[in-house]
């Protein structure tokens, strides 16, 4: 099971004092096991719901941070059945709010929302409610604007403090409170007023997404005094972290895709994200001619198109959604078996978030991420306003072509944790495969590609990088092939050893905007005056390329034959050659 990880608040409270919150021997305990079983129909508790669930119960402010989807709604929502009068629950989206009403309304729990959509029978019976101690209802949900405007909500609430009817009082995404946080809402700031009038009623902060210092935000504006802080690991341990190489031929993809749709998750359930509608668009009409059940969902679709594709979809009458980033918010199909991202995240944040849509049932699914050189550049111009953009889409980069340490431990700092081998336990194509991959010196293709950016440079031209990879593996204009060094690398290596300069500095990007788009131009970067250096080197580790014979040929000519797998020789000892003489060169496609 899942370990909880310390915090400096927890400090306040020993280990074992801790570890009495795990316990079944409090008041509300038998309370507790019959509701979870007869009213939410669940067999056992998740790690640290219950130890959640008795802290709040017992009376203490806490803060939980558990990961999308692992049910920290239950953390509240059973309490509030299990409590006197009812609970006060602030979310910050209506359709979350219709979401949870509605759910809870068909396991007969009673709850209510008051939003600026509410009608006025609703409001009133909501108001009356609080003040009733006979009144059913366990829930109110209201939207952080209606703490902040409504005076008749703050003085109803008043008197059912005064009452002993209102029992306690949660706030969903809690970081939505912090200005340092990524998804600020002014009227969250106000909701300190909360524990400033009602000091006695314990206070539940829950999110998915908050740093420590988030959270030290969060408490000093929600003015609670020293909150318990509960973290659950976000190591999915069910998961199985892939990445694929993206071939620059589309049909390649498209096919392994469909293959995999149609071989080893036949019938099963999965989600294909790309980059764009239009993606979302093609890519599903590619898998229908396969024979796939394949539908897009995209935001730029009729309300009652996208409902109607993710209904089919969650009652398995659609196998797989080819989505963008739209779809996620209250998906929570349970036995999703495949995510696969035909294009790369923007972030590692992001594909945490968006692999992690499969295996909600606990059972074993797989994550597999298609990493595409051209991509990289698609997404960068689409991230080029925001702040850390650059510096995220690199880190997604790194993960992807990564090929030999664990994906979880890549994933892991960006939570802050620590996930070993171990706590992959073979869950990821690394750790499965655990294959030597030779660390080649890339220190000559350095040169050779800062040699063609200089050149560039000095005839007032940009390269985009795909015209970088063109000119370098001699696919350029006739008359710059003449005045440079290309490579026999295959084009898949001669793109790794691009995105490799990129990452460490040697190259970065450069944009240009005009009217209509925004080009990625690549310029030398701040250590590229290292490589004038004659001691100074650069190695990487390489996979093999996939396909034998494009390695054989181009070394053929050299007369010497590659082992691709050994160390120490591989495609970094490719010779260096002028294309121009070469017969075999492809013709200027320019
Ligand atoms: P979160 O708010 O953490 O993203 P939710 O509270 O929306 O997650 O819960 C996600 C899903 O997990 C829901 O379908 C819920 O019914 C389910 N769930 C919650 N607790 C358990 C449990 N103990 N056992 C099985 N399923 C659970
Ligand atoms: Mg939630
Ligand atoms: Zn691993």
């Amino acid at each position: 099971s899942a370990s909880s990880k310390s915090s400096s608040a927890e400090s306040a409270m020993t280990k074992e004092e801790m570890k009495r919150y795990d316990g079944t021997d409090f008041t509300w305990s038998s309370d507790l096991e019959q509701h979870l079983k007869d009213s939410f129909q669940l067999d056992k508790f998740r790690p640290l719901q219950l130890r959640a669930i008795n802290l709040t119960l017992a009376g203490r402010d806490l803060f939980l941070v558990m990961p999308t989807g692992r049910g920290k709604s239950l953390c509240y929502q059973l309490p509030a059945v299990c409590s006197e009068g009812f609970t006060l629950v602030v979310t910050p989206l209506v359709s979350l709010m219709e979401d949870q009403t509605m759910y809870l309304k068909s396991i007969d729990v009673s709850a209510v929302m008051l939003n600026a959509s509410s009608s006025k029978e609703n409001t009133k019976a909501a108001m009356a409610g609080m003040t009733d101690p006979n009144s059913p209802i366990k829930l109110i949900y209201v939207t952080p604007e209606k703490i902040a405007k409504s005076k008749m909500l703050m003085s109803r609430l008043e008197k059912a403090y005064k009452a002993n009817l209102l029992s306690r009082i949660a706030v969903d995404e809690v970081h939505c409170c912090s200005q340092w946080g990524h998804d600020f809402r002014p009227d969250y700031k106000l909701l300190g007023i909360l524990k400033r009038q009602f000091p006695k009623v314990p206070l539940l902060g829950l999110t998915a997404t908050a740093t420590s210092s988030v959270l030290k935000d969060c408490e000093k504006i929600l003015c609670v005094k020293q909150p318990i802080t509960l973290t659950a690991s976000f190591n999915r341990t069910n998961l199985y972290y892939e990445v694929r190489i993206k071939d620059a031929d589309h049909d390649v993809s498209i096919n392994d895709i469909a293959s995999l749709i149609k071989g080893k998750y036949k019938d099963q359930s999965g989600i294909v994200y790309v980059f764009s509608q239009k993606d979302a668009e093609s890519v599903s009409a590619e898998l229908q001619k396969r024979e796939i059940s394949a539908y897009p969902y995209h935001s730029n679709m009729d309300p009652s198109d996208k409902s109607r594709v993710h209904r089919k979809w969650a009652s398995n009458k659609i196998q797989v959604v080819v989505a963008t980033v739209a779809f996620g918010m209250g998906i929570d199909k349970a036995d999703v078996r495949f995510v696969i991202h035909h294009t790369i995240s923007k972030s590692i944040e992001n594909y945490y978030q968006e692999s992690g849509r499969a295996g909600r049932d606990d059972h074993p699914a797989d994550c597999i991420v298609y990493f595409g050189f051209a991509d990289i550049f698609r997404i960068s111009t689409m991230v080029v306003m925001e702040n850390v953009g650059q510096q995220k889409l690199l880190q997604m980069v790194e993960y992807c072509q990564n090929v030999d340490r664990c994906r979880r431990s890549l994933m892991a700092v960006h939570f802050d944790e620590v996930w070993d081998d171990e706590g992959c336990d073979q869950m990821c194509d690394t750790c499965r495969n655990a294959q030597d991959y030779p660390n080649v010196d890339i220190t000559l293709h350095a040169k050779q590609v800062v040699q063609i950016l200089e050149l560039a440079t000095s005839m007032d031209e940009k390269l985009t990088p795909l015209k970088l990879v063109e000119a370098w593996t001699g696919k350029g204009p006739a008359k710059r092939r003449k005045m440079i060094q290309t490579t026999t690398m295959p084009r898949q290596q001669a793109e790794a050893v691009i995105v490799r300069l990129l990452l460490q500095g040697y190259l970065r990007e450069d944009f240009s905007f005009t009217p209509y788009t925004t080009y990625f131009y690549v310029k030398l970067g701040r250590k590229a005056p290292l490589l004038k250096t004659p001691t100074h080197t650069l190695k990487m580790k390489m996979r093999a390329p996939e396909a034998g014979p494009a390695v054989v040929k181009a070394a053929s000519g050299q007369g010497k034959s590659k082992e691709p797998k050994r160390s120490g020789q591989s495609a970094g000892d490719a010779p260096v050659r002028q294309v121009s003489k070469d017969a075999s060169a492809p013709k200027a496609s320019e």
